[in-house]
């Protein structure tokens, strides 16, 4: 049996602090992998540099003068977290049967790594890794984040609980990946879309070994809102939901201003201003809303997602096609 040629996948940026010890860790996963003839020796480490400021890329390439199982990709810019790991994905995805991708901080256990690949040997195409606990993080970490799952799920959103971007993808799960078009990427809530044979392992997260978090709140934010965004429509049907609220409530304002006016109370002209503010109110928010709804959908077209995947094709494909020729040619 050939062995699956893993390619582990880091994202990097401004960590030279954190490199040389990164590498000697997964250098060691990697050797007794392929020992126990769970990888193919050919396995490698891609760091991907997301445009660092420090001497990270200057760091990747003295390792991988060093390291034969080392290998780099820089980007042009800091693209992110999400696009810099994509962009190894796919690169690595050529020419390896499976990726995991891992922080650099090395914040996830890496000794799942071995669970990862005897999940894939196992034939399956993705495997998430799940955190048991949370105790590792701050307080304020573990409030944002969990509020976060949290509201996604109110959204709509599919996303595995407790899990971050350690996972495995196997050639075809990757190949599934890369039909996604989308701009806004937010893996963690593209790779569940993909389907296939899907499982995952459990782990519990460390602390940054060494450097800071390159997570500041403000790219934490803007993560969140990308994810949201990029896969609901809900905060626009909220605008239409609201309008029709005001434009009931319109009524009863309507109601209102007649009764006080019957009564006399009221300045002349008040009745008419007061029930059209409510009224035309009411009807601009659901016009928005509506329009809304509208550019809704030209967002979801505009995003040319793949429509299906194919799992099993058994009609162009059939099962016991061997492709033998039939016995009777060249028989006489
Ligand atoms: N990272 C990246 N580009 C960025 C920010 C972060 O490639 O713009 C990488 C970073 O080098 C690390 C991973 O993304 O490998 C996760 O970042 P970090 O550990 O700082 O996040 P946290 O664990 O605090 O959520
Ligand atoms: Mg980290």
């Amino acid at each position: 049996m050939k062995l699956p040629v893993l390619t582990i996948v880091v994202p990097s940026y401004n960590e030279e602090e954190v490199l040389v010890e990164t590498t000697q860790q997964l250098t060691n996963v990697l050797s007794s992998l392929i020992g126990e003839k769970l990888a193919s020796p050919e396995s490698k480490i891609l760091f991907v540099d997301d445009g660092s400021k420090d001497q990270t890329w200057t760091l990747i390439e003295e390792l991988t003068e060093k390291n034969k199982f080392v290998t780099g990709l820089k980007l042009s810019r800091n693209f992110g977290h999400q696009k810099a790991l994509l962009a190894g994905m796919e690169t690595a995805g050529k020419l390896s049967d499976c990726v995991i991708s891992i922080d650099a901080d090395l914040q996830d256990d890496i000794s799942v790594i071995r669970d990862f690949m005897i999940k894939y040997n196992e034939g399956f195409d993705i495997v998430y890794g799940v955190r048991n606990s949370r105790d590792t993080d701050t307080l304020f970490k573990r409030v944002t984040a969990q509020g976060f799952y949290r509201l996604m799920d109110k959204m709509g959103v599919n996303t595995v609980y407790n899990h971050a971007d350690y996972r495995l993808l196997s050639k075809r799960a990757l190949e599934e990946l890369s039909r996604f078009k989308e701009r806004n990427l937010f893996l963690r809530g593209i790779v569940p879309l993909i389907g296939l044979k899907t499982t995952k392992v459990y782990y519990n997260r460390k602390e940054r070994f060494a450097g800071v978090s390159k997570y500041p709140l403000k790219k934490m934010l803007s993560f969140a809102f990308d994810g949201i965004t990029s896969f609901s429509v809900v905060p626009i049907r909220f605008i239409t939901v609201i309008g029709i609220l005001s434009f009931f409530l319109s009524s009863f304002a309507g109601v209102y201003a007649l009764v006080v006016k019957l009564f006399g109370h009221t300045e002349s002209g008040w009745t008419s201003i007061m029930i059209s503010i409510w009224f035309i109110g009411g009807l601009l928010l659901i016009s928005v809303g509506l329009i809304g709804e509208y550019i809704g959908k030209i967002y979801e077209e505009t995003k040319s997602r793949p429509r299906y995947s194919i799992e099993t094709d058994l009609y162009s494909a059939p099962k016991n096609n061997t492709k033998k020729t039939p016995y009777y040619i060249g028989r006489s």
